[in-house]
């Protein structure tokens, strides 16, 4: 079966040559003629705009429940995937099992082999390689071909990636490409038990609610979570899968970038990303002259401190300390929240911190509706208390 051409109405534009994925269309005599690799997906019917061609008679048609399987894209730099690559493995296998899917990973570098058997271990089936000198380092337009040819031609279901600089600037494109929905800045993945759907939660109108959206007639269905909203799950002990390599077509690709080198930002504030316990501090610190009385407690405690977007505002704490959807998302065994009235923009920073203690002195902050654990009282007494305990604790197991 081969694509029908209408001479009379194609006047050799070449669109066609130009969004056929599979670099399957030539221009012979100002006609387009397709080769072998032609796989009658149907994108060049679709955006002729002489409305010229025509898929043959009995085409099989390409259909939403074809589309299979869990995709990651696993982000890396210098050779290592990124942390969140792992959270979504996580999440991603959950995923598969409720659809009964494959979870696939697809990487993009140079010299990824090894590293690759990682993603194996934390739950994917198959790991597809493109891996090339020319794509060593992360490059928005290589990377997006890579990305859209290859999603084209295998039309996973789902397909999430990281919303980290790199995948915020990647993934957008890709799913503009591909025709297709994409939710950025998920806070939850789940699947509809009724419809198989990917119900793809995210704060919306600014934060005042949490939308939960779907998208019901294009594929993949494509999402972009943060790193630390889901947590980094176990290896699986004995999971076996198998990595594939793949020759990436950088044909037509003109290097417009050059990467001369790397350097570190420095940054003022402590990471907060990787600290197990974290205080976190709202406008009931009342100012920066109360900071020190955190900062002791943070001292004994090993922790590092942070803030809401109100602290951070007022210039109480440096930008980078700011935690929440504006900010960051950290996932600590123990977070602290003091003086903090609990908006859902500072909730979806701290969702998945393992426990919750909040000190507020109003009993109906909504704080306390996620609080593991809550203290109703004034910040400036409650905490000198907890530093004496603390010190007395520690006296007495050290006698
Ligand atoms: C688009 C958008 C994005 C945003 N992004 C973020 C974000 O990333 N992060 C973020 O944090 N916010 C963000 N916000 C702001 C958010 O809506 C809240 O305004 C902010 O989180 C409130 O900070 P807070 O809890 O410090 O202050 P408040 O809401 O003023 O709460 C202060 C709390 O301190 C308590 N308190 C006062 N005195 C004491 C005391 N002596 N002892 C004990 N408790 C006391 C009060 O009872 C109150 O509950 C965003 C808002 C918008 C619109």
């Amino acid at each position: 079966m081969e694509l029908i051409l209408n001479k009379d109405k194609c006047n050799g534009c070449g669109e066609c040559v130009k969004v056929c994925p599979f670099g399957a269309i030539e221009l012979e005599n100002g006609l387009p003629q397709t080769n072998e690799n032609c796989r009658l997906c149907g994108v060049c019917v679709k955006k002729c705009p002489q409305g010229a061609l025509k898929l043959p008679e009995g085409t099989p048609e390409r259909k939403i429940e074809d589309a299979r399987d869990v995709w990651v894209f696993a982000e890396q730099k210098g050779g290592k995937f990124a942390e969140v690559v792992y959270e979504l493995l996580g999440k991603g296998r959950g995923l598969a099992n409720t659809l009964n899917q494959k979870l696939v990973a697809v990487a993009i570098g140079s010299e990824l082999e090894e590293e690759a058997h990682n993603l194996i271990a934390y739950g994917a089936d198959i790991v597809y390689l493109f891996e090339h000198p020319d794509l060593k380092d992360f490059n928005e337009k290589k990377y997006g071909q890579v990305l859209i040819d290859f999603i084209k031609q295998n039309r996973p279901n789902i397909f999430l990636a990281g919303a980290t600089s790199r995948g915020r600037s990647l993934i957008p494109q890709v799913a503009a490409a591909l025709e297709t929905g994409l939710t950025a800045d998920c806070t939850g993945l789940e699947v509809d038990a009724e419809t198989g759907l990917l119900l793809q939660t995210r704060p919306a109108y600014g934060g005042n609610i949490m939308a939960t959206i779907t998208c019901a007639s294009t594929r993949p269905q494509m999402a972009t979570v943060r790193p630390h909203i889901f947590p980094r799950t176990e290896p699986i002990a004995g999971h076996e899968g198998k990595i594939v390599k793949l020759e990436p077509n950088l044909d037509g690709l003109d290097d417009v970038m050059e990467v001369i080198s790397f350097a570190q930002t420095e940054i003022e504030g402590p990471d907060l990303t990787d600290a197990e316990i974290v205080i976190g501090v709202g406008r009931g610190i009342k100012g920066p002259q109360n900071l020190p009385l955190v900062e002791k407690l943070a001292k004994l405690l090993g922790a590092r401190v942070g803030g809401t977007r109100a602290v951070v505002d007022a210039g109480w704490l440096p930008a980078r300390c700011q935690i929440g959807q504006t900010g960051l998302t950290i996932s600590p065994k123990l977070y602290i929240a003091c003086g903090i009235s609990g908006a859902i923009q500072h909730i979806v920073g701290i969702q998945s911190a393992k426990r919750i203690v909040a000190i507020n002195k109003d009993p109906e902050a909504p704080i306390f509706e996620i609080a593991d654990c809550g203290i109703v009282g004034d910040l400036f007494e409650v905490i000198p208390v907890l530093i004496e305990e603390i010190k007395h604790k520690r006296g007495e197991e050290n006698v």
